[in-house]
């Protein structure tokens, strides 16, 4: 997103493009706690950041509602019966081996390519490039290949540029283009990328040719820091949950079919963080492998698909026009697999398209083999039932928990000019960080005692916060901008009747409850 996009659209006018509404939601993240720039007052770090009091517990709730639905109460297989899924937390440096026999320290590369004239990097395959073309009488002359990143307004940000080209070139006849087909810098032959005008920049031909990058954080392990000490910070958590496929099979009761989760922190070197949190350089990943029968692989990939999909939609709340399944053509396919699908969610910078939330991959036995023969250890499985030794193939699904706190926030940020609090974030009240806020109408005759009563009896139930200070819309808007579903008042006529104020955040309606009912009443309606 440019500087100018960033700035926020003032809250009396409405934000109208996706650009705006993204602008206004990383200012109200930041305003109200929930994402950081890391090292702020350093001048931060690209592409990390960090979670403020109410973005950890948004982050929390998803996490925990993962492991819930994964480890503690797994879903029911297509047999009726549940599955069996068990938790791991593996180390975030391995043994350097683990990423040469996963592929890692091999293929683990972006193709990149930096601009001479602005000095910016960029993932070749993110820059996406229309020709401009000029005609004098029966010639067709090229003004150039201009470019820009995909997503965040491409189209327009090329038809902006092919404007300011045309006046540059004194006008004239120009080619007409479809500036909805920009082609990706990589698909360009050689020559036609010498021709390319960076992103960022002013001249033709100042991008180098693509060469690749290997995403993987490097440090060292022990005083010294030569090749044998070398050390990678985990790209992904799934790797750690291969190595330790044996030492879980012979230490709990499981048997194929059966997964292993893990919840935990990646690093990879983005050549091109942006969007937000969308793609940082250290993230949060929710993984689970699935170890299954050969023969049936085909069978539970199916069964995650679905049954991820439909996770987002009903136990996070996304919106189910937002989200849809997409299949992987087969050249984006690793060679070793034979499926894979994405869960994709429209973010307010992907418009009209959708970006990545999760992948699950059909793996077949690819990791296993490959652990086996670099450790030299034995990882089939013996199937006692019908016995025979074989190694289990695997689905995995690998989501995003840094990109599933975006798509709620996304999901949720509503704007409406007319409402007293413009700006509230419609979060799935089970999910919210803060379930209730509980005020007194004004800070005295008795209404601060009995709301202080309220708020210390709900508290251990709940996440409550109690708050007496500024005028009670001021404090609505507050917790409107929280995602706060419910707040609770206390008035005049609480003392007299025992009753308080509930108000809604999303209709921002009111009704009286009994103030001894508050907490079945929250019960109710977080259930
Ligand atoms: P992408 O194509 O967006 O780079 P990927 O296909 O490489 O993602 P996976 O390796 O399948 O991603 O990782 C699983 C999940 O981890 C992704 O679906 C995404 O939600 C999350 N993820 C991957 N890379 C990043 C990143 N740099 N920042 C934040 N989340 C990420």
């Amino acid at each position: 997103m440019s500087e100018a996009a960033q700035q926020k659209v003032e809250v009396n006018n409405a934000p109208v493009t996706a650009t705006q509404r993204m602008a206004n939601l990383v200012s109200l993240a930041k305003r109200r706690g929930f994402v950081f720039p890391a090292s702020e007052i350093y001048g931060g770090l690209n592409g990390f950041w960090d979670f403020g009091p109410l973005g950890i517990a948004l982050k929390n709730n998803i996490r925990d509602t993962w492991w819930r639905d994964m480890v503690e109460c797994p879903p029911i297989g297509p047999d009726g019966s549940p599955l069996s899924i068990v938790g791991l937390d593996s180390a975030i440096i391995q043994n350097p081996k683990t990423w040469v026999a996963s592929g890692h320290v091999a293929g683990f590369a972006d193709l990149m390519s930096d601009c001479r004239e602005t000095k910016g990097r960029y993932r070749a395959d993110h820059i996406v490039c229309t020709e401009i073309q000029f005609k004098k009488g029966d010639n067709v002359k090229s003004l150039g290949w201009l470019s820009t990143l995909d997503g965040d307004e491409a189209e327009a940000n090329l038809a902006k540029k092919a404007k300011k080209m045309i006046q540059k070139s004194g006008g004239g006849e120009i080619v007409p283009f479809d500036i909805t087909k920009a082609i990706p810098f990589t698909s360009l032959s050689e020559s036609q990328r010498a021709l390319v005008i960076g992103p960022d920049a002013e001249n033709p031909g100042t991008l180098t040719e693509p060469r690749k990058f290997n995403l993987m954080f490097e440090t060292y392990t022990g005083v010294f820091q030569n090749e044998d000490s070398r050390a990678y910070l985990r790209p992904e958590t799934a790797q750690g949950i291969f190595l330790n496929y044996k030492n879980v099979l012979d230490s709990s009761r499981v048997k194929v079919p059966f997964g292993i989760a893990q919840i935990g922190k990646a690093f990879r070197n983005e050549v091109t963080p942006r969007n937000f949190i969308f793609r940082t350089r250290e993230f949060e990943q929710m993984e689970m492998e699935f170890f299954c029968p050969p023969d049936d692989a085909k069978m539970w990939y199916e069964f995650w698909v679905t049954t991820r999909l439909k996770w987002w939609e009903e136990r996070i709340g996304l919106s189910k026009a937002k989200l849809q399944r997409r299949e992987h053509d087969s050249d984006e396919l690793a060679h070793y697999s034979t499926a894979c699908a994405d869960v994709e969610f429209q973010y307010p910078f992907s418009e009209p398209k959708f970006g990545e939330l999760e992948g699950i991959a059909h793996r077949g036995n690819f990791d296993l083999t490959q652990h086996s023969q670099h450790s030299k250890t034995n990882l089939e499985y013996f199937d006692q039932e019908n016995n025979k030794k074989y190694l289990p193939h695997v689905i995995e699904p690998a989501s995003g928990l840094t990109r599933g706190v975006l798509a709620v926030l996304c999901d949720a940020y509503e704007y409406d000019a007319s409402r007293a609090s413009p700006e509230w974030l419609r979060i799935k009240p089970s999910l919210a960080p803060i379930k209730a806020g509980v005020f007194p109408l004004v800070n005295k005759d008795g209404m601060p005692e009995m709301a202080e009563k309220i708020y210390l009896e709900l508290r251990q139930s709940f996440t409550c916060q109690y708050d007496a200070k500024q005028s009670i819309g001021r404090r609505y808007a507050r917790m409107d901008e929280a995602g706060t579903p419910f707040c609770l008042t206390v008035d005049g006529d609480s003392l007299k009747d025992s009753t308080v104020t509930v108000r809604h955040r999303d209709t921002a309606s009111q009704e009286r409850v009994n103030a001894g009912q508050l907490k079945a009443y929250l019960n109710e309606k977080l259930a």
